[in-house]
């Protein structure tokens, strides 16, 4: 099978951070990005940034340039330059027409009314019915359905066995790319080892796993920190009250990610130096310490 996307060989490590420009960033995508800095820079490998800008309607006027500038303040410089999604769609185009070439999509006219009406899950109702592209979504055949993987944090994963063996959508009804497509071409295009992020994303770990085969891609490996922040982007625990992100004094939100991150900073690191802060980090940084989520109170 060939396809428009060629992988480098993953032998290095290459980390990335992906933000949404949907709005700033909170303590809670503050720690998503420290953690895969951390665990980037203490491999010795490369950190880069990609900006998943794929979502007009969601986006926030100037949120991309904020959160370049709030990851400076914060130290976390990246490797290479930065990656926008909306600049991609070449290739994205080229991977749904490989896809189409080589029967592994199909497109769909369900509604989400009419898949809950079947109790929730995609049974490939149009996968034989070869209809206009016209209205459709593209959906990919999910012929690995991948549902359990090792968590380079979590440990053993076992996801909803169902959800993560449905055909999952790759391009969109309204016309946009999916971020199932996006992502996972995006960590090949990249040449992306490891992915250090949010546990929101355990579950589409699994169809990211199962497309990287259908893409006949290696996947990088996987590890999901916990964000139990509110909406307002403060930590649950009474005793670790997270600060707002302040791009003129990122000492004591940083202190308070590392605290979240089970990192035990030196209480003297208080009073230091952004750069001083992240050098003891990425020396000190300890995978196993990273709470697990069943380990965390919701
Ligand atoms: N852009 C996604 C988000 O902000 C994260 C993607 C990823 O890390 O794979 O939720
Ligand atoms: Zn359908």
């Amino acid at each position: 099978m060939k396809f428009s996307l060629s992988q480098r060989p993953l032998s290095q490590y290459r980390g990335r951070f992906a933000p949404s420009p949907s709005g700033l960033l909170h303590f809670g995508s503050l720690v998503a990005a420290l953690a895969s800095y951390l665990d980037a820079k203490h491999h010795h490998g490369r950190w880069l940034v990609r900006i998943e800008d794929i979502d007009p309607p969601r986006e926030q006027a100037g949120a991309s340039q904020q959160i370049l500038a709030t990851l400076d303040a914060f130290g976390l410089h990246w490797d290479e330059q930065v990656l926008y999604q909306s600049q991609q769609s070449e290739l994205y185009l080229d991977v749904l027409s490989d896809l189409k070439k080589h029967q592994l999509s199909y497109c769909c006219q369900c509604t989400r009314a009419q898949i809950k009406a079947i109790g929730g899950i995609y049974q490939g109702h149009c996968r034989s019915l070869n209809l206009d592209r016209n209205k459709s979504a593209i959906r990919v055949i999910n012929k690995h359905g991948i549902y359990q993987y090792q968590d380079v944090i979590q440990g053993q994963v076992s996801c909803n066995q169902a959800l993560a063996q449905e055909d999952f959508i790759v391009f969109r009804k309204d016309g946009l790319f999916a971020y199932q497509l996006a992502c996972v071409v995006d960590d090949i295009f990249q040449g992306i080892s490891h992915v250090i992020r949010g546990f929101d994303l355990l579950e589409p770990t699994a169809r990211q796993l199962s497309f990287f085969q259908i893409l006949a891609c290696q996947a990088p490996q996987y590890g999901h920190i916990p964000l139990a922040v509110t909406e307002e982007g403060y930590k649950l625990s009474k005793q670790n009250k997270a600060p707002a992100i302040n791009n003129e004094k990122p000492q004591p939100a940083l202190i308070a990610a590392l605290n979240f991150l089970g990192q035990s900073p030196d209480s003297e690191l208080a009073l230091a130096s952004v750069n001083e802060i992240i050098t003891w980090a990425v020396q000190n940084w300890q995978r196993e310490n990273v709470p697990k989520v069943a380990e965390i109170a919701l």
